[in-house]
């Protein structure tokens, strides 16, 4: 289908005007000529604007859009304890003028820093799930808010719902504007991937404009055999939603979960490394959770002979950087 098609069907959904879009669209020269593979270019979510960004902000135009229509005076969310979704549906909530609240996991740290930081900074109220199951806490909060009369607008994990994916839908219809008007197109994306609706929404707007381009997630937190069903669900329950003919399985997700390492939000040498390298050779920050565990993924990629030296892979940063300041002893040395 033509762009502009697509563009009309997102625009049926009413996205408000959250983000700072076009993102920037780059080539990063000097970290493909150390890597000696690829040309690899980076595109910059993690400059989607409000309270430093990142790539939630792109679903977060389509939810909040709904919550206005259903008349929410409450937007509540949940995540880890330096959730950038968190954080970034905390500052698109202060940008319409609505409270959050927002369940995080555990118990409250010591010292507030870098996203949980930020989060009460942007006004937002948290509170903890302890050793509730965290969207078992997010229920029961949304539910005690709903008896005092509230009605909250209640924002899955990480904003993947089909409506939250279509924001991936149009930051495919976005990348390929900017690729056409340069003349380039991009034999593979690859970014961090963990609660599927970055990957559900590049997977259906890749398939509907029928673009020559790969979809590599690179897992942070699930084994393949389960993420993937997962994606294809939610992929088929995004593309149903823009009313796309298209039908998604398991074998059209391609995603790496060779970089668990031990486990979601635990640095090792793989971001260690990425997140220097990237620093030193570019002056990029990625972040030591998603993108540095993502960008350390690409690195073995092409390392191992993935692509072709003559190909070109598009590095999908997609925000973080705020955790920096969280995980400082960890990547000190
Ligand atoms: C949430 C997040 C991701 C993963 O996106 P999903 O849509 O949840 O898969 C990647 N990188 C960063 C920095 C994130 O905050």
């Amino acid at each position: 289908m033509e762009l502009a098609a697509l563009a009309q069907r997102l625009e049926m959904l009413q996205p408000l005007p959250l983000g700072y879009l076009p993102t920037p669209l780059a080539p990063l020269p000097r970290l493909s000529q150390a890597l000696g593979g690829p040309e690899v270019w980076i595109k910059r979510d993690d400059l989607t604007g409000l309270g430093l960004g990142g790539n939630k902000i792109r679903k977060l135009a389509f939810l909040l859009a709904e919550a206005q229509r259903q008349h929410a005076d409450v937007i509540m969310t949940t995540g880890a304890q330096q959730s950038n979704h968190a954080r970034q549906t905390a500052a698109v909530a202060a940008m319409l003028g609505l409270p959050c609240v927002l369940v995080l996991r555990g118990d409250p740290p010591a010292k507030p820093q870098g996203n949980y930081f930020l989060d009460l900074l942007l006004g937002a109220e948290v509170r903890w799930s302890g050793d509730r199951p965290l969207l078992q806490a997010l229920d029961a909060e949304a539910a005690a808010l709903r008896q005092e009369g509230r009605h909250p607008y209640v924002i899955t994990y990480g904003g993947s719902s089909a409506l939250g994916a279509c924001g991936f839908v149009a930051g495919i219809a976005e990348v390929a504007m900017q690729a056409q008007a340069l003349g380039i197109t991009f034999d593979a994306i690859v970014f961090a991937s963990s609660s599927g609706g970055t990957q559900a929404g590049m997977a259906a707007g890749v398939r509907a404009l029928e673009l020559p381009t790969r979809v590599i997630g690179i897992s942070i937190s699930e084994p393949a055999s389960s993420f993937r069903p997962d994606l294809a669900r939610l992929t088929n329950e995004t593309a149903a939603l823009l009313r796309l003919d298209l039908a998604f399985s398991d074998d059209d997700f391609d995603v790496r979960d060779a970089y668990l390492g031990q486990g979601y939000g635990i640095v090792t040498d793989v971001e260690r490394e990425a997140i220097r390298f990237a620093a030193r050779t570019e002056g990029q920050l990625v972040d030591p959770v998603y993108t540095g565990r993502a960008l350390g993924g690409l690195m073995d990629l092409i390392r191992r002979g993935e692509f072709s030296p003559s190909q070109r892979v598009l590095f999908w940063h997609t925000g973080g950087a705020p955790a920096l300041f969280a995980y400082t002893e960890a990547l000190e040395g």
